[in-house]
């Protein structure tokens, strides 16, 4: 039941002739019957809005007309029919006139008849109701407008109900805004006068109070003789349309003022013709300041990219642009272009998308990197230079450790050969002071090691020597030697160590140094009787190793810096125990070229654990048949 949702009144005094009129339409229509036009009113009145009221022309106290009209004040959209007997058709047409009047329709209808007249009047309604424009005729004689007549939908549009504005020819004016009135009474003139015109757009205030724009055309009629006796027009509502057109205009302008407040040169170009030709689709107003020419001289047409590119440039970013389509990646092409006669470097970096017509767009910025090119070669230069400088360090003390090391060596066996009596025999005066010229030499041998192990680090010029081994040995082999060192100062060393072996593949001896340096700097850090402990944990795929003392412990700010070369933050050891500031550098070095990683958690007053982690031996079926071999023959 399609027809549904829209209402229609039935008029009629006798309630029988009503009910018998509408029963067979029922179940088409949504139908509603009020005796009498009084009560007809009242349903409007009680807000009840009917799409198409059919009344008897003749009904007591109103005739129709006068019914049509009142209801037309509070629902002008409304469609009206009217049934009578044949006679008073006639008659009804010459006192209503057939403007108002939809259709009327004899009282002996038959109901196909009625059907069709409903579903036209409401197709009609339908039509006025959200209408975004409407029709009109003006018939004119002799120059004058003799008769309006615009279609329903000038209430939807103007929120004026046509017969109100054919009734109040000032209304039709004066709803259009004082400053378009001019213009639209000029254009009117115009047409009459027979002159040829276009479609004229203006503003009007609505019913409502809303304005919004109209756009007015016409065509105009002329009789036998050329006189214009007749100009249809169309009025259409095109606020929407003027909306958008304002709102594509501001966007424009914030697209033109984000592109030039981007540093660099926005552009889009196509690469067309195979790959053959490119051409510049959109370069922003940038490219003035930037490349030295202006926007039409580059946009559409080769000959402006010559004058950006040289031959050799543009073929080389033609080849970035076809690379760049055919892997479907952004392109980022960097060369050299002349701007005022001077060489300038530029990066162009565009994305590529195909159009579908074997065509790509490329969407890009053109930056010129002149200045940050230059700055990256002078960082590249310093950096080499530093690299130089320290190359040259790192072979100074490498030579200078080497030279101090043969004396020291010589001088050594010197010392052991006299304590041995090799020499003749020696006081105890003698002796005590050939023990401590001993002592200092195997220090500076310490720090002579420390000096090229750190040197050979940083030239990366170590070499490990690896092997499986296990973890527990080395940290056992290495807490015993400390046994002798800690007695002296009343420590307890502890190793809490699984039984199952940790396999490790590491260059045994840097890792005793590591876990040597380590327990050292427990031991010279601790004060007298404490505890340290040397903890082997299995973590899955690695292997953790844990030194804990109860010495002072290290700030929070400086735990980031002790793994750096030279720093000493607690010189509060004992005379003669002092370092380099090299042992934990080296320590951290020699971890991560074992794949590892070295930290510590310290708080001050509250001891330190260093720890550090090395990745577990995974044994190959090749290794472990080597091994296999090695260990028959
Ligand atoms: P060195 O021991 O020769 O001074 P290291 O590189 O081994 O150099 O250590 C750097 C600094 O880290 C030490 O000077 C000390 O300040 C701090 N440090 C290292 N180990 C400990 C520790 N167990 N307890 C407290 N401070 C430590």
């Amino acid at each position: 039941m399609p027809e549904k949702e829209m209402k229609i009144l039935f008029v009629d005094d006798n309630p029988q002739i009503l009910s018998e009129t509408t029963r067979n339409f029922m179940t088409l229509f949504d139908i509603e019957t009020a005796v009498g036009s009084q009560k007809a009113l009242e349903a409007f009145k009680q807000n009840v809005s009917f799409a198409v009221v059919v009344s008897d022309v003749k009904t007591a106290g109103m005739n129709a007309y006068q019914l049509f009209d009142e209801i037309r004040k509070i629902s002008p959209n409304t469609v009206f029919i009217i049934y009578a007997d044949f006679d008073d058709i006639d008659k009804a047409l010459v006192t209503l006139g057939s403007d108002d009047v939809f259709r009327f329709v004899p009282k002996e209808f038959d109901n196909s008849l009625m059907v069709q007249c409903l579903s036209d009047a409401l197709n009609y309604y339908r039509q006025g109701e959200g209408s975004t424009s409407y029709t009109y005729s003006i018939a004119i004689e002799k120059g004058r407008v003799q008769k309006i007549h615009r279609s329903n939908g000038c209430y939807s549009v103007t929120g004026y109900p046509a017969r109100q504005l054919e009734n109040d020819s000032n209304l039709a004016i004066n709803m259009i805004l004082p400053e378009y009135r001019k213009m639209h009474a000029g254009h009117l003139t115009r047409i009459f006068s027979g002159q040829e015109v276009g479609p004229i757009e203006f503003r009007i205030t609505r019913a409502d109070g809303s304005v919004r724009w109209l756009r007015d055309i016409v065509i105009p009629h002329r009789n036998h003789v050329g006189e214009i006796i007749r100009c249809d027009g169309l009025v259409e509502d095109i606020t929407s349309f003027k909306e958008i057109g304002r709102k594509l205009c501001e966007s424009e302008i914030r697209f033109e003022t984000m592109v030039s407040n981007i540093p660099g040169v926005v552009f889009q170009c196509i690469l067309k013709e195979n790959g053959n030709k490119i051409e510049f689709a959109y370069i922003s107003q940038s490219c003035v300041d930037i490349l030295n020419y202006s926007q039409h001289e580059i946009i559409g047409s080769q000959e402006g990219l010559c004058k950006i590119f040289d031959d050799a440039s543009l073929e080389s970013f033609r080849q970035a642009l076809i690379h760049s389509a055919s892997e479907m990646k952004s392109c980022n092409w960097q060369g050299v272009l002349l701007v005022q006669a001077r060489e300038r470097r530029f990066q162009i970096l565009a994305k590529p998308r195909a159009n579908g017509k074997e065509e790509y767009i490329f969407d890009g910025l053109i930056f010129d990197i002149t200045v940050r090119r230059r700055t990256e070669m002078e960082l590249i230069r310093a950096n080499q230079e530093l690299r130089e400088n320290s190359r040259l360090q790192n072979e100074f003390v490498s030579t200078v450790s080497h030279e101090l090391r043969t004396p020291l060596f010589i001088f050594k066996n010197i010392i052991s050969n006299a304590m041995a009596g090799v020499f003749g025999s020696i006081n105890s005066k003698l002796r005590k002071n050939l023990e401590m010229a001993d002592t200092t030499i195997d220090r500076l041998s310490r720090i002579i090691s420390d000096f090229l192990d750190s040197s050979r680090l940083e030239a990366r010029a170590m070499n490990l020597y690896c092997r499986p081994v296990s973890m527990q040995e080395i940290a056992a082999e290495t807490a015993a030697s400390f046994i002798g060192v800690a007695k002296l100062k009343k420590l307890k060393i502890e190793t809490m160590l699984p039984n199952e072996p940790l396999m490790v593949n590491v260059d045994r001896d840097r890792m005793t140094q590591v876990l040597t340096n380590l327990i050292g700097n427990a031991v010279k850090f601790s004060s007298q009787e404490g505890v340290i402990k040397i903890f082997v944990n299995d973590h899955l795929s690695e292997v953790e190793v844990a030194i804990q003392d109860e010495g002072p412990g290290i700030d929070q700010a400086d735990i980031g810096k002790i793994f750096s070369r030279f720093v000493q933050v607690n010189k509060i050891y004992d005379k003669g125990q002092g370092g380099t500031g090299l042992g934990l550098s080296i320590a951290k070095e020699l971890i991560e070229l074992h794949k590892g990683r070295i930290w510590v958690d310290s708080k001050p007053g509250q001891g330190s654990c260093f720890s550090f982690i090395v990745p577990k031996y995974v044994e190959t079926e090749d290794e472990s048949q080597r091994l296999e071999c090695l260990s028959k023959s």
